[in-house]
């Protein structure tokens, strides 16, 4: 479902469409705060500027298989308690899961998927995830969420700061 929002662009005032959800809204260009214009030239502006740290997926060498799944249970009881406390006070609680990409076997018509499993206990505030084929052609793969700084090669977890 494609929805639209119209917005006036915060640099210079002109009034545009912005695609919340939906194909249009996949455009580089569809942004909330500014026109298509103003977009692309921060788009052309910003190519001078290198990227120092990248979000890349890791294997993980802390955390086990079975250890995400019992963190993924935990987790599936909090979000069932906090949806029965929301029922009870007349509210709806609506919970967001991460979509990875996935890829598909042509031939075996498998799939490979990815669930998203927050850190807890020593790891809370991290983000794993184990990516696995639903035939099952190899053990799943554990994998972190990771800073990647190109300049040093440095790695670690990690982090978003809440704007
Ligand atoms: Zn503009």
């Amino acid at each position: 479902m494609t929805t639209m929002r119209e917005r006036r662009c915060v640099h210079c005032g002109d009034v545009y469409v912005f695609y919340p959800s939906g194909p249009p809204s996949e455009s580089p260009l569809n942004d909330d705060r500014h026109c298509p214009v103003c977009k692309r030239a921060i788009i052309d502006a910003l190519k001078a500027v290198p990227r120092k740290r990248v979000r890349v997926w890791v294997d993980c060498g802390v955390v086990s298989y079975e250890t995400l799944k019992r963190w993924e249970a935990e987790w599936d009881e909090v979000r069932e308690q906090k949806a029965r406390e929301a029922a009870e006070d007349g509210r709806v609680y609506i919970t967001a899961h991460r979509v990875h990409m996935p890829l598909f076997d042509i031939e075996s018509g498998a799939v490979q998927r990815a669930k998203s499993v927050g850190g807890r206990e020593d790891f809370a505030g991290r983000s794993f995830r184990y990516v696995y084929w639903t035939d099952d052609r190899e053990p799943p793969r554990v994998e972190e969420e990771m800073e990647h700084n190109r300049e040093t090669n440095d790695l670690r977890p990690w982090k978003d700061y809440p704007r």
